[in-house]
């Protein structure tokens, strides 16, 4: 099962969250029928989804967010909430590029460079917070450092990873962010410093068998387990909230759908579920609107 733990190292000065989210990407992936650099993409950002959810204070509250780089995958969207519900989806999920050098997933070229990294805190009539940053190199991990650096003004170095096998199958995935605090000493950066330069993919040490709770103990010494948060891919479409929103349609729309087309499709953009209605139950929605 895929989890998060929030932990702590050096009494406090350093805050760690380290997520295994192989299998909510490796559904993502699925559901979307992503190539592999689109479902590194996708699960990059979903893993980063896993953290900003947990870094949510209220069990209300939602956070979104949005990526777009001006690459062939077009925009990204993901959104989690405390509960470590995760969804998400790209724009072209037919994207696969490899780098001419490293051989690797090209994700960089994939999303593009030009373009925002966009954060929407839903604080559920709270007020709302958005945070948005330029694009740094468009690999996200390095966006999304730049972002909590930035934006939440907390110094932060960010892993995420997805590993796609040949039959183009997510074989684990993952993230791992590490925060300076602001009681951090000179010598709490120094360690923290040599940790990030020397760290392994974080989808290579899941792939290991390594647990969230491992990694972390691995990192540093001395690390406090705070919390683990079960983790999912979870999305809020229902039958009963598209036909709400075929209910926001002119009544002659819904019409020329009964006479013209017997029924209607709709397909939810997060999940990829499409939901279908006869002609008797869009004239039931006429008649109740
Ligand atoms: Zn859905």
């Amino acid at each position: 099962m895929d989890t998060l733990i929030k932990a702590l190292a050096s009494n406090g000065a350093i805050r760690i969250f380290v997520a295994d989210t192989t299998e909510l990407v490796r559904e993502a992936a699925k559901r979307h029928h992503c190539l592999p650099t689109a479902a590194a993409a996708l699960g990059r950002t979903l893993s980063a989804g896993a953290l900003l959810g947990a870094n949510l204070k209220g069990t209300d509250e939602k956070v979104t967010v949005q990526i777009n780089g001006g690459g062939p995958l077009g925009t990204i969207m993901v959104d989690a909430n405390g509960q470590g519900e995760v969804r998400g989806f790209v724009a072209n999920p037919e994207v696969h590029f490899i780098h001419q050098t490293t051989h690797k997933l090209d994700v960089s070229r994939a999303v593009g460079k030009d373009g925002t990294l966009k954060v929407i805190l839903d604080r559920n009539l709270k007020s709302d917070f958005t945070g948005t940053v330029d694009l740094q190199t468009g690999e996200i991990a390095e966006d999304f450092a730049y972002y909590f650096t930035v934006s939440e003004q907390t110094p932060s170095a960010v892993s995420l990873g997805v590993l796609v096998d040949e039959h183009n199958e997510v074989k684990a995935a993952g993230a791992l962010m590490i925060q300076m605090m602001p009681s951090a000493s000179e010598a709490d950066i120094l360690m923290a410093e040599h940790v990030v330069a020397n760290l392994r993919p974080i989808s290579a040490m899941i792939s290991d068998g390594m647990t969230p709770e491992d990694i972390a103990t691995r990192l540093f010494d001395e690390t406090v387990v705070l919390e683990t948060i079960p983790l999912k891919f979870k999305c809020t479409c229902s039958k009963d909230r598209m036909a709400d929103a075929l209910k926001t349609l002119e009544r002659d729309e819904i019409e020329a759908m009964i006479h013209e087309d017997h029924g209607c499709e709709i397909t939810c953009h997060f999940c990829n579920t499409t939901y279908r209605f006869t002609e008797s139950e869009l004239y039931s929605l006429t008649v109740r609107s």
